[in-house]
């Protein structure tokens, strides 16, 4: 019989009660994934960029597509900005795979095209923290390094009952010294994706499937009824709200795209123009005195982690005009990746295209 584990239990302990029962589990219910098969250091990179914020079942397309079309670092490198933007489209977060684009570049020049064996060399690259520099250690070239993501830190707090705030940086370091601590030197990638694999599907943040965990009987956080609470965290601030404008404006040259500024939020995407503020349709008229029509659409609203955006959007209608500075007109057979945040507004504009090809683009 194992027993209760804590911080201070001794590696032995760990392993037993811990590792081993994890490992086996893993085993016997992995998930068959695509960089699983075929673990090489690019698709385990991708991959695991890919499934920061996002599901494995929704980043699993995301990953086929890029793999088909980006196969390596070079293809990478040399990929147009929109292009990556449209494989990315629907992740969300796209400094991520604006990051990766430069890393691949840091990789080709400096690394002869191969990812370093070093968490230091692999975290200057940029886009690669401790967790993802652990991930392609672990998973690409078996070395005991550990990978700790929110999944991990989930497990380890209520593994061990620890009621520290996890959003402090010493806790989050006690975790990683943990992790590090229990990881089994044979097989340390598989006993990474596997804690992450339990931190997923069986230790969920919610309704924890404490009763066919694998690693129950040596959980201290379940042995003392606390497993939901853990791990313990100060209190949610509250989102900023913005109301903003968004203005769909087709002339028979396209829709009218602004690119946004190289910082800030969704940075260097495109997007539709709008104001930061809620315009009525008068105001939206006395914007575009020319245009043929102006209807309202339908309201939005668009979390992002710090800030909630809620929109208000118009439809305008006119002539051609010159484009306005860092503006595209997008003509149907454009490729221009916006972000999801409009994607009630885009999915709009296609039912528009669909049903009025003539009136929205000319065409
Ligand atoms: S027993 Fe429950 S709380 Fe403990 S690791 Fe398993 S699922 Fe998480």
């Amino acid at each position: 019989m194992s027993k209760m584990l804590s911080f201070t239990a001794p590696r032995e302990a760990w392993l037993e009660g811990f590792s081993l029962p994890l490992l086996r589990w893993y085993d016997a219910s992995a998930r068959d994934l695509p960089w699983r098969r075929e673990p090489e250091p690019y698709r385990v990179w991708v991959s695991e960029i890919m499934l920061q914020q996002t599901r494995v079942e929704a980043a699993l397309p995301y990953f086929l597509r890029f793999m088909q079309r980006l196969p390596s670092l070079e293809a990478l490198a040399e990929a147009p900005l929109d292009e990556l933007y449209k494989l990315w489209e629907g992740l969300g977060y796209y400094s991520r795979v604006r990051n990766m684009q430069k890393a691949a570049l840091i990789l080709l020049e400096q690394y002869g095209g191969r990812f370093p064996r070093s968490v230091q060399e692999l975290r200057s690259l940029p886009g690669i923290g401790e967790y993802t520099a652990g991930a392609i250690l672990s998973i690409a070239f078996g070395l005991p390094v550990p990978a700790v993501d929110g999944n991990v830190l989930r497990v380890l707090s209520r593994a061990a009952l620890s009621r520290e705030d996890i959003t402090q940086p010493a806790v989050k370091r006690t975790m990683t010294e943990l992790a590090g601590r229990i990881l089994p030197s044979a097989r340390p990638g598989d006993f990474n994706q596997a804690l992450m694999d339990l931190g997923s599907g069986v230790c969920r943040p919610r309704n924890p499937l404490c009763p066919s965990c694998p690693v129950r009987e040596a959980c201290s956080g379940y042995a003392a009824g606390e497993a939901e609470s853990l791990p313990c965290r100060p209190p949610k601030k509250e989102k900023r709200l913005d109301k903003r404008t968004i203005l769909l404006i087709v002339s028979p040259d396209g829709v009218l795209l602004h690119r946004r500024p190289e910082k800030g939020l969704l940075a260097g995407m495109w997007e539709y123009p709008g104001r930061d503020s809620w315009l009525s349709l008068p105001q939206v008229r006395a914007l575009f005195p020319a245009a043929n029509r102006i209807s309202q659409l339908t309201d939005a609203r668009h979390i992002f982690t710090h800030v909630e955006w809620h929109m208000r959007g118009y439809l305008i209608r006119t002539a051609s005009f010159g484009c306005p500075e860092d503006c595209v007109w997008a003509g149907e057979e454009d490729v221009y990746a916006l972000p999801s945040a409009f994607k009630t507004y885009t999915a709009l504009l296609d039912r528009l295209r669909g049903s009025q090809t003539e009136t929205i683009s000319g065409r």
